[in-house]
């Protein structure tokens, strides 16, 4: 009887080993870049004819090898990078399973050259089906040539799975691509024929290096985020939220220098950046870990792309806990960003720790309602307790004005967004106002149907009674009404609709502020007016209220800052729109 078993040749036992290493031609040029590595050289060049099914020709300038060593290189399980198992704990080569050369040499037909600068000359081999059937001295500059031609000529079933030569190529572009980050001291060349895929030279830093890979424009929006305080350490780069791609290639793991694929990752920056993701769109992120080689296992498959973490929890929670300090490093700025633009003038900073008054008593039929709010340290124009930062649209439906955060007035205008901060725009049209009353003496005023009593400390009577004839001249007519009381009887016109008990106890305070000799200048209480009368961050609009206020602001003769010289409002075109969202 015919046995059923049968014992694979030495050939057939190669051919097949050799398909797990190498299954497609970017897998040799990954294989023969990490030796290049391994040799120490720093300038590698790859060159690919037909994707690398016709040829690949990788040379560098490394330690290259002995004649001796050459012979060997090529035969299965040789390596100069490890002698025994136990010296994994300690690699710190990218190569240690000795199986690239000799599988290469199986399944495609190899040339090498190869010199290490120290024996009598260079060596050359020539290698068909794992057989050296060349070898020769040569003439060669320290470093090793290999090239590789017809790759899997004797193994049909894996040519036929072989992608169109774009792809391929692309697969290789991707390859080389992630070992030209993970290397920044060394030069690298990839072309074909006539045409240069990637360059990077060697005074090209990391960042250049990911721009070159991912596109210079996600560069620019990444985050640089480290976190050196647990058993795994990462460094890394992750991109803002607002920059996405349709695919996970910009998400590129590192481990000790090795690239690698995880799904954990890929799992925790999605889980990361999730609320703030459209669907379908991914988060870039180039991240470089380093471990103990006793805390990750790289040898559980075959082409080393998967690692073995013996901790998979502390990874993935250091992963998430730097990502997100990297957005929190966002955020900040762009809250920095947010209060430098409103950032108080100088004379401004010195109002602080002034308590509210209480205005239980303001009057219920105010145009602009002022919510109660904690009676804590307050800054120009923003009501304390109102947010600093809220993304809240207060949209009506089918209006074209609307009030974002109770702090901007957003409107539509043809092709462009007009944004106002409503109380730098109403400080500006009091300022105007209020200065126009003072130098023609002739204030709009409306007379209180009930006159609002105010009860001031002993302090405030004395200022009080220092500067009632100039608040006069603005239009607020206040008497004596006992001993620590006073009445407002009538105020500016264009502050009607205002909580005037309040505009006045503020304003009192900030006079109280003033350097004594400013006291009486009827210019700084223009200014005090003006600010204190406006509609602060944190008052809720009606659309008709806005709509004055834009009005009003539109008859201002210096109608685009504030007296401090903020701005009063911005204008976003759809150009600009177009340039943002990078359509142009
Ligand atoms: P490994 O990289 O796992 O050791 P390889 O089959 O890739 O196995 O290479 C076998 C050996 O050949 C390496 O250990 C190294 O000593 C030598 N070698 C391969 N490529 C080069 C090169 N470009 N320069 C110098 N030595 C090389
Ligand atoms: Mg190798």
């Amino acid at each position: 009887m015919k046995n059923r078993i049968n014992i694979l040749t030495g050939k057939t036992i190669g051919k097949i080993a050799a398909g797990e290493v190498v299954d497609r031609p970017a897998s040799v040029v990954k294989e023969l870049i990490e030796n290049s590595i391994d040799a120490g050289a720093d300038s590698i060049e790859i060159e690919l004819e037909n994707a690398g099914q016709t040829l690949i020709r990788i040379a560098d300038n490394g330690e290259g090898m002995s004649e001796e060593d050459a012979n060997i290189a090529c035969m299965p399980h040789t390596t100069s990078k490890i002698r025994d198992i136990d010296d994994l704990e300690r690699i710190t080569t990218l190569g240690f399973r000795g199986e690239a050369l000799s599988s290469i040499s199986v399944v495609a037909k190899v040339e090498l050259t190869t010199f290490d600068g120290n024996s009598p000359n260079g060596t050359y081999i020539y290698i068909e089906s794992g057989e050296i059937l060349e070898s020769r001295p040569v003439g060669r500059e320290r470093g090793t040539t290999v090239e590789v031609r017809n790759l899997f000529y004797n193994v049909p079933a894996r040519r036929k799975f072989l992608k169109k030569e774009a792809s391929e190529l692309s697969e290789i572009v991707n390859i080389v691509g992630k070992l030209i980050i993970a290397h920044p001291h060394i030069e690298f060349k990839l072309t074909q024929g006539e045409r240069s895929f990637l360059h990077a030279s060697k005074n090209m830093g990391v960042s250049d290096r990911i721009g070159l890979i991912l596109g210079g424009e996600i560069v620019e929006h990444m985050i640089k985020i480290k976190d050196h305080s647990g058993k795994y350490k990462v460094t890394g780069f992750i991109s803002e939220p607002s920059i996405t791609r349709r695919d996970r290639r910009g998400q590129i793991f590192y481990i000790n220098g090795r690239f690698f694929q995880s799904k954990l990752l890929n799992d925790t920056l999605y889980g990361a950046y999730r609320s703030m993701l459209e669907r379908g769109r991914f988060p870039s992120a180039v991240l470089f870990l380093k471990s103990h080689m006793s805390e990750i296992d790289v040898n559980v498959h075959p082409a080393k792309l998967l690692v073995k973490f013996s901790d998979e929890r502390a990874l993935k929670e250091t992963v998430m806990k730097t990502v997100r300090s990297g957005f929190d490093i966002v955020r900040q700025q762009v809250v920095d960003k947010h209060l430098a633009d409103v950032s108080l003038g100088p004379d401004m900073i010195a109002r602080e720790n002034v308590v509210l008054r209480d205005h239980s008593e303001a009057q219920s039929e105010f145009l602009y309602q002022i919510k109660d709010v904690p009676a804590e340290g307050k800054s120009c124009g923003r009501k304390p307790g109102a947010p600093v930062w809220e993304e809240r649209f207060q949209a009506k439906t089918g209006s074209d004005i609307f009030q974002l955060a109770e702090c901007y007035i957003v409107q539509m205008k043809g092709r462009e967004i007009v944004i106002t901060d409503q109380h730098a725009a109403h400080e500006r049209i009091l300022y105007e106002v209020f200065s126009k009353a003072k130098e023609e003496r002739a204030p709009e005023i409306q007379n209180l149907l009930f006159p609002v009593r105010i009860d001031l400390s002993a302090e405030e009577v004395v200022i009080m009674e220092k500067v009632m004839e100039n608040f006069r001249l603005l239009g607020f007519h206040i008497e004596s009404f006992g001993e620590n009381s006073f009445v407002i009887q009538a105020v500016p016109a264009i502050i009607k609709d205002r909580d005037v008990k309040t505009v006045v106890n503020d304003m009192l305070l900030d006079i109280a502020d003033l350097n004594l000799s400013k006291i009486d200048k009827v210019d700084e209480l223009v200014k005090i007016a003006s600010c204190r009368g406006a509609i602060k961050a944190g008052d809720v609009l009606r659309p008709n209220e806005m709509r004055v206020l834009l009005e009003q602001l539109e008859r201002c003769e210096l109608p685009f800052t504030c007296p401090h010289g903020r701005p009063t409002r911005l204008d976003i075109t759809v150009d600009e729109l177009e340039k943002r969202f990078r359509r142009k």
